[in-house]
């Protein structure tokens, strides 16, 4: 069976911390940083390997900052 693999990557200094792709990711992939950025917030940070592209975070996000990559990964 084949298996989706996901990685994403986040614009940091564009991140409000909003949260709003927490809460979106089924796979509980994204946490806010410990520290901040140039604006002064917290932002968007992986926090595991479970990402499986389905973009939603990249969808829910208002600014757009989130970029997705996905690849298919067939199995022996
Ligand atoms: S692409 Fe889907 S699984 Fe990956 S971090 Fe975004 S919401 Fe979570
Ligand atoms: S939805 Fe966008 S702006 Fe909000 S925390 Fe996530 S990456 Fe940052």
């Amino acid at each position: 069976m084949a298996k989706a693999i996901g990685e994403i990557i986040v614009n940091i200094e564009q991140c409000k911390g909003c949260e709003l792709c927490i809460d979106a990711c089924p796979e509980e992939t994204i946490a806010l940083s410990e520290t901040i950025n140039k604006k002064g917030y917290r932002y968007a940070v992986t926090v595991n390997q479970n990402c499986t592209g389905c973009a939603n975070c990249a969808t829910v996000c208002p600014d757009a900052v989130i970029t997705v990559y996905r690849k298919i990964e067939k199995s022996a």
